[in-house]
């Protein structure tokens, strides 16, 4: 064995890379962060590039299957707090019957789970009609979109310090360098951030566990009809079916550690997404763990299905429509930026001069060890509470901003901020502040806020009753 192929060593790896044309602003990944981030980008006015790995854009709204959009309004259901990029693509879906406007879906739903607490105004939609609608209004924006590309390494320069230059792309036709002003680190997973130095944390403080991965499903042939009715006339369930979850546990025939099914209907009668299994322990920034993921999540997905037509009243008939092209990871890395989101962030509404979004969904962990875990109202977060720009400025490293599910926060805030809406809005923002700090020719660490806030306001993003101009 060579030096180069022993195992636990290291290699030098030197190579000389084509590199593409610069762009102004590079988004990477094309989830709910990097859509919106994109197109933010773009109607201000940068030459903005999207990569993603997949060959469509949505991240979890798309390849994940993950659905309905956890709300968008504040706890109460009173108020839309996030607009901007995600109310238009939602109400563009809307006019082709593809999406429910969240205004018109109460808590306690079919489409919410059946669940009340922080599940007011969610929004069921078609996840094949997310690709077509999000595609469009990127290419409208002046976007341009690159698929079926990782971006596997960064390229940083030392003035200033650590300074993000490009990304180094990988794909069909090798590796690539892609230069770029300001790159925004929509990956979830922090990829770039981490690439580039900007010191992260994963899971939660006491053992740095995350969250479980869930491999999201979807059935047809259900009676919605013997559904609902199940479920409302077993008021005392924790969750839908959740006393016949906790007699298979209790007999060893449950095949998730779930205690109770978390079904969500959706537009397509006799449709139903499933977010019931659950793999612990596993890392998703490892391939060989998402790997084992993988496999463990189709293997629950198909005994869980066997589960719903042997024993669940108004599943008799289903059969399995699709699984989600990827297991859906809850957590991974967290940056570490210049304010780190707190849970008392949450709990006290804190106001920040620099709010870039505000949001309304509680915190919410799957519990990593076990059955246990969901929205809580324990934690008592406010009704709606405020995500300072500072949380998407990494430290250390400039000409980079990071959005979506990684951005700067605790286990507990990043709970509540993680779900899709959210995503959304942060994606927004790191989008129009990266394309303004390459109009000033500044790294985003010194955009101007009340610029940046202004430029948010004229997207239609929502900033809070004090920054709304008035009629
Ligand atoms: C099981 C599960 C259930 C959930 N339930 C809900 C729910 O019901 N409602 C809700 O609103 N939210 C829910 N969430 C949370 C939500 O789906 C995510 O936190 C949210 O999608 C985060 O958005 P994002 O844009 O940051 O990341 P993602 O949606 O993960 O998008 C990241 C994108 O980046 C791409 N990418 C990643 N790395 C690279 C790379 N190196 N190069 C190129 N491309 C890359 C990916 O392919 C992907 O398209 C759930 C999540 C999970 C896992």
């Amino acid at each position: 064995m060579t030096a180069a192929t022993t195992p636990g060593t290291s290699v030098e790896f030197a190579r000389t890379l084509p590199v593409l044309d610069p762009v102004d602003v590079l988004v990477v990944g094309g989830g709910p962060a990097g859509i919106a981030a994109a197109i933010g980008a773009a109607r201000t006015g940068a030459r903005t590039l999207l990569v993603e790995r997949y060959g469509y854009l949505g991240g979890n709204l798309t390849a994940g299957l993950v659905g309905p959009c956890m709300t968008s309004f504040s706890l109460d259901g009173s108020e839309q707090l996030i607009r901007g990029v995600f109310d238009e693509l939602i109400r563009r879906m809307a006019a082709e019957g593809q999406a429910r406007h969240p205004s018109e879906i109460p808590a306690g739903s079919a489409y919410c789970g059946f669940i009340e607490y922080g599940h007011d105004k969610v929004t069921p939609f078609e996840p094949e009609a997310v690709k077509v609608v999000a595609e469009r209004m990127c290419l409208e924006a002046g976007v341009e979109l690159l698929f079926h590309t990782f971006v596997a390494d960064v390229l940083t320069e030392d003035d200033p310090a650590g300074a993000v230059t490009g990304v180094v792309c990988a794909g069909k036709g090798g590796l690539r360098v892609q230069p770029a002003g300001v790159v925004v680190d929509c990956s979830a997973d922090a990829d770039v951030a981490a690439a580039a130095g900007v010191p992260f944390e994963q899971g939660r403080e006491s053992d740095g566990l995350t969250q479980p991965m869930t491999t999201f499903f979807r059935v047809r042939g259900v009676d919605d009809a013997r559904v609902e009715e199940y479920v409302r006339s077993h008021p005392d369930d924790y969750r839908p079916y959740a006393s016949i979850v906790a007699r298979a546990t209790a007999e060893g025939r449950f095949p998730s550690p779930r205690r109770g099914i978390g079904l969500y209907k959706t537009l397509r009668p006799g449709v139903w997404r499933i977010n019931t299994s659950r793999i612990l322990g596993k890392d998703g920034t490892d391939p060989r763990d998402l790997t084992a993921a993988e496999l463990a999540g189709r293997e629950q997905v198909h005994r869980l299905v066997r589960f719903f037509q042997a024993e669940l009243p108004g599943f008799e008939r289903c059969e399995l429509l699709d699984t989600a092209a990827t297991v859906g990871v809850r957590e991974t890395r967290r940056i570490v930026g210049e304010h780190v989101l707190s849970l008392a962030d949450l709990q006290q509404a804190r106001h920040f001069d620099d709010v870039i979004a505000l949001c309304g969904y509680p915190v919410d962990i799957h519990d990593p060890t076990g059955a246990g875990g969901g929205v809580d109202e324990a934690y008592g977060t406010a009704n709606a509470y405020e995500i300072p720009y500072r949380s998407l400025v990494p430290l250390r490293v400039e000409r980079l901003l990071v959005a979506g599910r990684c951005l700067s926060a605790t286990h507990e805030a990043m709970a509540a901020t993680r779900v899709m809406p959210p995503a959304f809005a942060t994606g927004h923002a790191a989008g129009v502040a990266a394309a303004l700090a390459v109009q000033d020719g500044i790294t985003p660490r010194k955009v101007d806020i009340d610029r940046l806030q202004r430029s948010l306001l004229a997207q239609d993003a929502y900033l809070g009753p004090e920054l709304t101009p008035h009629a």
